[in-house]
C-alpha cells in the first residue's frame, strides 16, 4: 500500500489540545447518569433566554450564508465598547483570532513570548506557522513582565498576555500593564487577551480598550462569548484595535467564518444585562463558599479573578481526577500546565460547587 504524503515537518511538533472530558463521554465509559463538568470554564446558568430564543429564530434562515461583515453584532460591540465597527474583528471563537494573528504576523522562525503556564492556544498557533514559542515562568502564578519585556528579541513579533491568565486566574494590573507597553517595540504586537475579563473585580484591572481608542497602534484586546455569556458551542470571539490591524487580520480571515446562529445569539446575549448580572454574582457567591471550603480542607489556592480557581490538593491531581470522574464531577488536572498537585476547577452553581466539595473530601479523606 506505501506511505502517506509527508506533512509539513513543523507540525509534527504540535500536540493535539487536550479539551475538558465531555459529560456524555464519562456517562458512556463510567456509567453514570448525573455528571457535572466544571473544567473548561463555562457559564453555569447557561446562556441567556434572549440567546435562545434568536437561535431558535435563526435556525429558519440557515439556509443562507451567514453576514461575513458580523454587520449588526459588530456595531453592538463597538458601541458596548465606545469604539468603531472598524476596530473589531469577529472570530470564530477568539481560538481563531489568536490562529489569524499567527497567519497574519508570523514568518517561519518567528517568536511569540508567552508566560508559562499559560492558555496553550498561543504556542498552537505559532507553531502551525513555523514559529516558536518563548516561555517566560510566571512568579507567583503571575505574569513576570519584566522578564517578558526582557525575552523580547528582534524575531518577536508577538507578545500574549493572558489577563486574567488561564489557568491561574491571576491579573496584570493597569500600572503594570503601562510600564510594560512603554518597553515593548513598535514592531512588536501586545495581544490582551480578555476571556475572563467579566469576572473581574480587582479595581486595578487595565482599561485595555482605552488603549484602542486612543489609537495605539501595536495593542489588540481579545474577549469571548463563550464565558459569561454562555455561547461557548456556537463559538464566537471577537479582537479589538486599531483599524489597520483589523484589515491585517481580515486578509487572512475566511469569508464567512462567524456562523449564521452565533452572529444572532451573540447579538441577544449582549442586550441581556440581567443574565449578565446574574451570571458574575453567582460567581463571585461561590467562589467565597470554594475559598472557604478550601481553607477549611487545609488546601492552598491561587486567588482568582476569573470563574475558575487553581487549587493545590498536595497529591497527584491526576488520580483525584479519576476518582472524582467516579463521582460525576469532571475537572481539570494541572499537569498539563507542569503542576502536578493541582486541580483546576470551575466555579458552578451553589449546588454544583457543594457537590463537587463532598466528593473532593471524600477522595481526599477529609469527610
Ligand atoms: C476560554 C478562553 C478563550 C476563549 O476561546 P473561544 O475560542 O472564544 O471559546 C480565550 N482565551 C482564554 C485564555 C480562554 O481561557
Amino acid at each position: 500500500m506505501g506511505t502517506s504524503p509527508a506533512c509539513r515537518e513543523t507540525i509534527l511538533a504540535i500536540k493535539p489540545y487536550v479539551p475538558g472530558k465531555p459529560i456524555e463521554e464519562v456517562q458512556r465509559e463510567l456509567g453514570i447518569k448525573d455528571v457535572i463538568k466544571l473544567a473548561s470554564n463555562e457559564n453555569p446558568l447557561g446562556p441567556s433566554p434572549d440567546a435562545v430564543r434568536a437561535i431558535q429564530e435563526a435556525a429558519e434562515r440557515v439556509y443562507l450564508y451567514p453576514d461575513g461583515n458580523c454587520y449588526y453584532l459588530k456595531n453592538a460591540l463597538a458601541e458596548k465598547h465606545g469604539v468603531s465597527p472598524e476596530n473589531i474583528i469577529v472570530g470564530n471563537g477568539t481560538d481563531e483570532i489568536i490562529k489569524m494573528l499567527a497567519e497574519a504576523y508570523l514568518n517561519p522562525g518567528d517568536e511569540i513570548v508567552v508566560a508559562d503556564p499559560t492558555f496553550s492556544e498561543y504556542e498552537f498557533a505559532a507553531l502551525v506557522m513555523a514559529g516558536r514559542a518563548v516561555k517566560v515562568p510566571c512568579r507567583s502564578f503571575r505574569h513576570d513582565l519584566k522578564a517578558m519585556a526582557a525575552a523580547i528579541t528582534s524575531r518577536t513579533r508577538l507578545v500574549f498576555i493572558c489577563n486574567p491568565n488561564n489557568p491561574t486566574g491571576t491579573i496584570v494590573g493597569q500600572m503594570m500593564l503601562d510600564n510594560f507597553l512603554k518597553e515593548i517595540p513598535p514592531s512588536v504586537l501586545v495581544v490582551l487577551d480578555e476571556a475572563y475579563a467579566d469576572y473581574v473585580t480587582a479595581e486595578h484591572y487595565p482599561d485595555s480598550l482605552a488603549y484602542v481608542r486612543y489609537g495605539r497602534p501595536n495593542v489588540i484586546v481579545l474577549r469571548t462569548f463563550s464565558k459569561i455569556y454562555g455561547l461557548a458551542g456556537l463559538r464566537v470571539g471577537y479582537g479589538v484595535a486599531v483599524p489597520e490591524i483589523i484589515k491585517n487580520l481580515n486578509r487572512v480571515r475566511e469569508p464567512f467564518n462567524v456562523n449564521l446562529v452565533a452572529q444572532a445569539a451573540a447579538f441577544a446575549a449582549l442586550k441581556d444585562e440581567a443574565h449578565y448580572r446574574k451570571s458574575r454574582e453567582i460567581n463571585i457567591e461561590g467562589k467565597q463558599y470554594l475559598y472557604e471550603q478550601f481553607a477549611a480542607m487545609g488546601l492552598t489556592y491561587v486567588p482568582t479573578e476569573t470563574n475558575f480557581i487553581f487549587v493545590d490538593v498536595g497529591q497527584d491531581s491526576r488520580g483525584v481526577f479519576q476518582e472524582l470522574l467516579k463521582r460525576g464531577v469532571i475537572v481539570r488536572t494541572g499537569d498539563i500546565f507542569g503542576y502536578d498537585t493541582y486541580l483546576r476547577v470551575t466555579i458552578g452553581t451553589p449546588r454544583q460547587n457543594e457537590r463537587f466539595i463532598k466528593a473532593l473530601r471524600e477522595v481526599l479523606g477529609r469527610a
